[in-house]
């Protein structure tokens, strides 16, 4: 049996949104979950797809943003948790 980080990709509780404005086209986002982010031809990022990422690849992009541009909310609670 599997245990442990990324056990529950694809099956995640987490959704991501970008706040354009905020996004400086650091990329970060998209080296951590590149499933999820992609810079589009204004190197703004755009949210691809849900899901795909894991939780904790999710949350690590999110941090990972030098301007806190991704705001990643929980499906189940609708608790905003990051930024915090
Ligand atoms: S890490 Fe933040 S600033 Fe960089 S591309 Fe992603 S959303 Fe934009």
């Amino acid at each position: 049996m599997q245990t442990g980080a990324g056990q529950n990709t694809g099956k995640g509780r987490y959704t991501v949104k970008v706040i354009r404005d905020k996004c400086i086209g650091a990329a970060s986002c998209v080296a951590i979950a590149p499933l999820t982010f992609k810079l589009d031809d204004e190197n703004k990022a755009i949210v691809l797809a849900q899901k795909l990422d894991s939780d904790e690849d999710l949350l690590l992009a999110a941090q990972s943003c030098p301007t806190a541009a991704i705001i990643v909310t929980d499906d189940e609670t609708g608790e905003q948790i990051w930024p915090k």
